[in-house]
Protein backbone atom coordinates (compact mmCIF):
# COMPACT_ATOMS: atom_id res chain seq x y z
CA UNK A 1 0.00 0.00 0.00
CA UNK A 2 2.80 2.31 1.07
CA UNK A 3 4.88 1.64 -2.12
CA UNK A 4 1.73 2.15 -4.37
CA UNK A 5 1.51 5.64 -2.84
CA UNK A 6 4.98 6.86 -3.20
CA UNK A 7 4.80 5.76 -6.87
CA UNK A 8 2.22 7.74 -7.34
CA UNK A 9 3.55 10.90 -5.86
CA UNK A 10 6.99 10.28 -8.25
CA UNK A 11 4.76 9.37 -11.37
CA UNK A 12 1.72 10.59 -11.12
CA UNK A 13 0.67 13.86 -12.35
CA UNK A 14 -1.65 16.49 -9.85
CA UNK A 15 -4.95 15.42 -9.74
CA UNK A 16 -6.94 18.37 -11.49
CA UNK A 17 -10.16 19.52 -9.98
CA UNK A 18 -13.26 17.62 -10.98
CA UNK A 19 -15.95 19.43 -13.17
CA UNK A 20 -19.67 19.02 -12.55
CA UNK A 21 -21.29 16.86 -15.23
CA UNK A 22 -24.32 19.28 -15.67
CA UNK A 23 -22.75 22.87 -15.60
CA UNK A 24 -18.88 22.28 -16.56
CA UNK A 25 -18.00 24.17 -13.94
CA UNK A 26 -15.25 23.49 -10.78
CA UNK A 27 -16.51 21.47 -7.95
CA UNK A 28 -14.60 23.40 -5.35
CA UNK A 29 -15.57 21.29 -2.35
CA UNK A 30 -16.37 17.74 -1.40
CA UNK A 31 -15.37 14.62 -2.21
CA UNK A 32 -12.73 14.12 -5.12
CA UNK A 33 -15.58 11.96 -6.55
CA UNK A 34 -17.86 14.37 -6.46
CA UNK A 35 -19.62 14.62 -9.93
CA UNK A 36 -21.76 17.74 -9.38
CA UNK A 37 -21.28 21.31 -8.14
CA UNK A 38 -25.21 21.14 -6.32
CA UNK A 39 -28.17 19.34 -6.19
CA UNK A 40 -29.78 21.64 -8.53
CA UNK A 41 -27.23 20.02 -11.44
CA UNK A 42 -27.45 16.94 -10.20
CA UNK A 43 -30.91 16.90 -10.22
CA UNK A 44 -31.29 18.81 -13.36
CA UNK A 45 -28.87 15.95 -14.86
CA UNK A 46 -30.71 13.10 -13.35
CA UNK A 47 -33.65 14.16 -14.77
CA UNK A 48 -32.64 14.75 -18.77
CA UNK A 49 -31.07 11.14 -18.30
CA UNK A 50 -34.66 9.71 -17.53
CA UNK A 51 -36.39 11.70 -19.70
CA UNK A 52 -33.59 10.31 -22.57
CA UNK A 53 -34.64 7.20 -21.84
CA UNK A 54 -37.94 7.86 -21.45
CA UNK A 55 -37.88 8.82 -25.08
CA UNK A 56 -36.07 6.55 -26.59
CA UNK A 57 -38.73 3.49 -25.33
CA UNK A 58 -41.30 5.72 -26.32
CA UNK A 59 -39.72 5.70 -30.01
CA UNK A 60 -39.25 1.76 -29.97
CA UNK A 61 -42.31 1.39 -29.02
CA UNK A 62 -43.83 3.73 -32.06
CA UNK A 63 -41.44 2.02 -34.09
CA UNK A 64 -43.04 -1.66 -32.80
CA UNK A 65 -46.64 -0.52 -33.07
CA UNK A 66 -45.84 0.94 -36.72
CA UNK A 67 -44.42 -2.37 -38.03
CA UNK A 68 -47.50 -4.56 -35.94
CA UNK A 69 -49.56 -2.09 -37.87
CA UNK A 70 -48.18 -2.69 -41.09
CA UNK A 71 -47.37 -6.22 -40.98
CA UNK A 72 -51.26 -7.10 -39.54
CA UNK A 73 -52.80 -5.17 -42.51
CA UNK A 74 -50.66 -7.27 -45.04
CA UNK A 75 -51.17 -10.33 -43.46
CA UNK A 76 -55.20 -10.02 -43.70
CA UNK A 77 -55.03 -9.53 -47.75
CA UNK A 78 -53.36 -12.94 -47.66
CA UNK A 79 -49.89 -11.56 -49.19
CA UNK A 80 -47.83 -14.42 -49.73
CA UNK A 81 -44.51 -12.54 -49.76
CA UNK A 82 -43.32 -9.06 -50.00
CA UNK A 83 -39.80 -7.46 -51.09
CA UNK A 84 -38.27 -5.72 -47.60
CA UNK A 85 -37.69 -2.77 -49.58
CA UNK A 86 -41.55 -2.46 -50.53
CA UNK A 87 -42.01 -2.80 -46.51
CA UNK A 88 -39.74 -0.04 -46.13
CA UNK A 89 -41.33 1.82 -48.43
CA UNK A 90 -44.02 1.71 -46.22
CA UNK A 91 -42.41 2.77 -43.30
CA UNK A 92 -41.84 -0.77 -41.49
CA UNK A 93 -38.36 -0.46 -39.61
CA UNK A 94 -36.64 -3.66 -40.17
CA UNK A 95 -34.43 -3.42 -36.62
CA UNK A 96 -37.65 -3.39 -34.56
CA UNK A 97 -38.85 -6.58 -33.75
CA UNK A 98 -39.77 -8.43 -30.35
CA UNK A 99 -38.27 -11.40 -30.67
CA UNK A 100 -36.13 -13.38 -33.07
CA UNK A 101 -34.74 -17.16 -34.00
CA UNK A 102 -33.58 -18.89 -36.93
CA UNK A 103 -35.06 -22.18 -37.95
CA UNK A 104 -33.48 -24.66 -40.37
CA UNK A 105 -34.98 -22.68 -43.43
CA UNK A 106 -36.02 -19.17 -42.36
CA UNK A 107 -35.46 -16.22 -39.79
CA UNK A 108 -37.96 -16.10 -37.85
CA UNK A 109 -39.15 -12.74 -36.55
CA UNK A 110 -41.72 -11.99 -33.68
CA UNK A 111 -43.58 -8.62 -33.59
CA UNK A 112 -45.83 -9.41 -30.69
CA UNK A 113 -48.15 -12.31 -31.76
CA UNK A 114 -47.51 -11.92 -35.37
CA UNK A 115 -44.74 -14.02 -36.94
CA UNK A 116 -42.88 -13.28 -40.01
CA UNK A 117 -39.97 -14.89 -41.90
CA UNK A 118 -37.10 -13.24 -43.56
CA UNK A 119 -35.46 -15.12 -46.84
CA UNK A 120 -32.84 -12.98 -48.05
CA UNK A 121 -34.66 -9.89 -48.87
CA UNK A 122 -38.33 -11.39 -48.77
CA UNK A 123 -41.02 -11.20 -45.93
CA UNK A 124 -42.72 -14.08 -46.36
CA UNK A 125 -45.26 -16.04 -44.37
CA UNK A 126 -46.93 -12.99 -42.53
CA UNK A 127 -49.38 -14.33 -39.82
CA UNK A 128 -50.73 -14.48 -36.26
CA UNK A 129 -49.58 -17.04 -33.59
CA UNK A 130 -52.28 -18.48 -31.14
CA UNK A 131 -50.70 -18.32 -27.81
CA UNK A 132 -47.04 -17.58 -27.02
CA UNK A 133 -46.30 -21.65 -26.76
CA UNK A 134 -46.65 -21.66 -30.73
CA UNK A 135 -43.33 -19.23 -30.82
ZN1 LIG B 1 -23.08 22.26 -11.84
Amino acid sequence: MRKEFSKKLVSGTVPSAPVCLECGDTIKYGRADRKFCCDACKNKYHNRQAQDSRQFRQMVHACLDRNYIILDSLRKTNLKNIRMADLESMGFKRDFFTSYYRSLRHEVYMCYDLRYFVSGETVTSISRIRNVDDV
